[in-house]
C-alpha cells in the first residue's frame, strides 16, 4: 500500500509525463474500477476531448485536474499508471486507457482490481466522498504543533491506530508511523490523550522529517527511473524500525521487536519506546509490503505536442 510519499512521487512523475496532453477518446476494460459516475460509458464521454492540466495529491489520493473535471484516483494495494505508446501491446490487467491526440496512451494497471477512480466537476470533489473527509496534510504549512494537537483531540485511542486513521492525520501508513514513533521514542500503545507535551512536541516533528525524507528519496529516485532503470517500488532508503526485527536499533543497540497494535504488524525498540505502566504483547504477524509505481516507457520522448 503507497504511504504519503510514495503518492507524492507517482503525481509528480505523472504530472510531468500527461500535462498539457488531450484525450481523444477513453477506453474502459472493467468498469468496477470507475466509482463514479455510475455509468462507465458517461465516464468515457465526459473525459473525451479534455486536456490534463496537473497532477495533484490530497491524501493517499491523487488528483488529476482537467479543463472543468477532477479524477480522483487512489492505487490501493498494486494500482499503477503508465504512459506508452499506443503501438505498444496492452500488458495483461490494463484496465483503463486514455488515448491522446499526439498517438501516447495513460494505461491504468491494477492486478488486485482494488484501485478506484471518481469524476467529479471541478471543486465538487472535495466535499465528496472519497475526498470529504480526510484529515489534515502533514506536509502542509497548516501542520503545526497546535493543528497536530488539535487532530489528535483528548482521544484515549492507542497512538498508532490514530496516526493510521485518515480522518484525523492523511497519507501515514504502516511503515512511516513506525518510523516516527520510533524517531519520537513513543511506544504505539501509548494512549493518545496521555502523551506529554514534550512527546507531541517529537512526534510532530518526527513526522514532518520523516515524510520529507522519504519524499526526497522519492524525487531522487525518480531519475533513475526516467533513465529507463525500470519502475520504482517503496523506496530503498533507510528505516529505523520498520522491518527491522531482531536488527540492532541504531540509537541504543537494542534488538527491535515486533508485535501486534490495531492488527497491524508494529516495529518497536523496547528500550527508547517503553509503554509507561503497561507491559506490551509479542505476537508475530507478516510484513506489508506493496509495489506501487508510475512507470516510464517512452524514454524521455514524452509530454510536449
Ligand atoms: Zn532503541
Amino acid at each position: 500500500m503507497p504511504e504519503l510519499p510514495e503518492v507524492e512521487t507517482v503525481c509528480r512523475t505523472l504530472n510531468e509525463l500527461i500535462a498539457g496532453k488531450e484525450i481523444d477518446r477513453v477506453s474502459v476494460k472493467l468498469p468496477r474500477i470507475i466509482q463514479r459516475p455510475a455509468d462507465p460509458d458517461l465516464f468515457e464521454v465526459q473525459l473525451a476531448g479534455r486536456t490534463f492540466r496537473s497532477v495533484e495529491r490530497r491524501g493517499k489520493f491523487l488528483r488529476l485536474l482537467l479543463d472543468g473535471l477532477v479524477l480522483v484516483s487512489h492505487l490501493r494495494m498494486e494500482g499503477r499508471y503508465g504512459l506508452y505508446k499506443q503501438e505498444e501491446p496492452l500488458e495483461p490487467h490494463t484496465h483503463v486507457i486514455f488515448h491522446f491526440t499526439d498517438g501516447t496512451e495513460l494505461r491504468y494497471k491494477d492486478v488486485r482490481q482494488f484501485g478506484t477512480m471518481h469524476l467529479f466537476r471541478a471543486g465538487d470533489e472535495l466535499a465528496s466522498a472519497p475526498l470529504n473527509k480526510l484529515g489534515i496534510e502533514p506536509l502542509d504549512e497548516a501542520f503545526t504543533l497546535e493543528a497536530f494537537k488539535r487532530a489528535l483531540g483528548k482521544r484515549s485511542t492507542k497512538i498508532k491506530p490514530l496516526l493510521l486513521n485518515q480522518e484525523v492525520i492523511v497519507g501515514l501508513g504502516n511503515i512511516y508511523v513506525d518510523e516516527a514513533l520510533h524517531e519520537a521514542g513513543v511506544h504505539p500503545e501509548t494512549e493518545a490523550n496521555l502523551l506529554k507535551p514534550a512527546e507531541l512536541e517529537r512526534l510532530h516533528a518526527a513526522i514532518v522529517r520523516t515524510l520529507s525524507a522519504a519524499v526526497e528519496a522519492g524525487g531522487s529516485s525518480i531519475k533513475s527511473y526516467v533513465n529507463g532503470q525500470g519502475e520504482m517500488g517503496m523506496f530503498q532508503h533507510r528505516l529505523r524500525a520498520y522491518g527491522r526485527t531482531g536488527e540492532p536499533c541504531d540509537q541504543c543497540g537494542s534488538l527491535i521487536e515486533k508485535s501486534v497494535v490495531g492488527g497491524r504488524g508494529t516495529h518497536v525498540c523496547p528500550t527508547c519506546q517503553k509503554l509507561r505502566g503497561k507491559s506490551s504483547t509479542g505476537n508475530k504477524s507478516s510484513d506489508a509490503s506493496g509495489t506501487n509505481a508510475v512507470k516510464r516507457r517512452l524514454d524521455g520522448k514524452t509530454g510536449k505536442r
